[in-house]
């Protein structure tokens, strides 16, 4: 037979004067430090890989809620928001992730009906689309006033300013966007087809965003957080295919 004695140490002050102390919630043993007075876990779990990180954000942005993916991947949910919030912080601005405009660019602009926290709490999602490379060249969330339409205005990149404009007969447009490029349509005329289909894969892809479920966004943060996330993703995707 062969038997091995294992010695546990205080991993704050390295002491062997530790007992038992019980479990956290999660089950894990924990110890208590007579020395330093530290409670932690005995044996804390292996950090996960870059890869299993990549693969539980993915998951995200496959319809998947936040509650699904830690359902899957047995992981914390907090420790997904903590990577996601990461992750977005270093993404690039969309604007860093658009192709070079042409003189001839016509934009597709819309707004679109989402909620934070609770339905009466609306959200719109103003965007406008480059109708040539499909890339969302600016976004602005907030209620459906002129003031977010001017932040949308605001958001779209110099180089994308000079371009035709077609949205929807939506007051806010007339008093935001120039009399001379801007164009109100009505949906039959398909100039705003491209961009009302990307609503579609956005309602397909992120969660928050499909009608009808139980997934939505906590806080304004962790919405406007998935939104730039998804944006960015799918435009460099496009950059990519171009
Ligand atoms: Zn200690």
């Amino acid at each position: 037979m062969i038997q091995e004695t294992m010695t546990y140490v205080c991993r704050v002050c390295r002491s062997t004067n530790i007992v038992k102390n019980g479990t956290n919630h999660c089950g894990n043993a924990q110890y208590h430090c007579k020395d330093c007075g530290t409670y932690r876990v005995l044996i804390p779990k292996q950090a996960y890989s870059e890869t299993e990180q990549q693969t539980a954000l993915r998951a995200c942005l496959e319809r998947c809620s936040l509650r699904g993916v830690a359902r899957i991947f047995a992981m914390a949910r907090p420790t997904i928001v903590a990577w996601l919030k990461v992750h977005v912080q270093n993404l690039p601005d969309v604007k860093e992730t658009l192709l070079p405009a042409t003189p001839d660019d016509v934009l597709e602009l819309d707004e679109m009906w989402s909620f934070v926290r609770k339905k009466d709490q609306a959200r719109w999602l103003w965007t406008a689309m480059c109708r040539r490379t499909r890339q969302i060249v600016a976004f602005a969330i907030g209620d459906r006033s002129k003031a977010t339409c001017l932040r949308l205005w605001q958001a779209i990149p110099y180089e994308y300013k000079h371009c035709h404009t077609f949205g929807d007969f939506w007051h806010a447009y007339h008093y935001v966007f120039p009399a001379e490029t801007h164009h109100c349509v009505g949906k039959e005329t398909g100039e705003t087809a491209y961009m009302e289909r990307w609503n579609n894969t956005l309602r397909q892809r992120v969660g928050r965003y499909v009608r009808q479920t139980l997934s939505f966004s906590k806080s304004d943060e962790s919405h406007e957080m998935v939104t730039k996330w998804f944006i960015v993703q799918y435009n460099l995707g496009l950059s990519l295919t171009i």
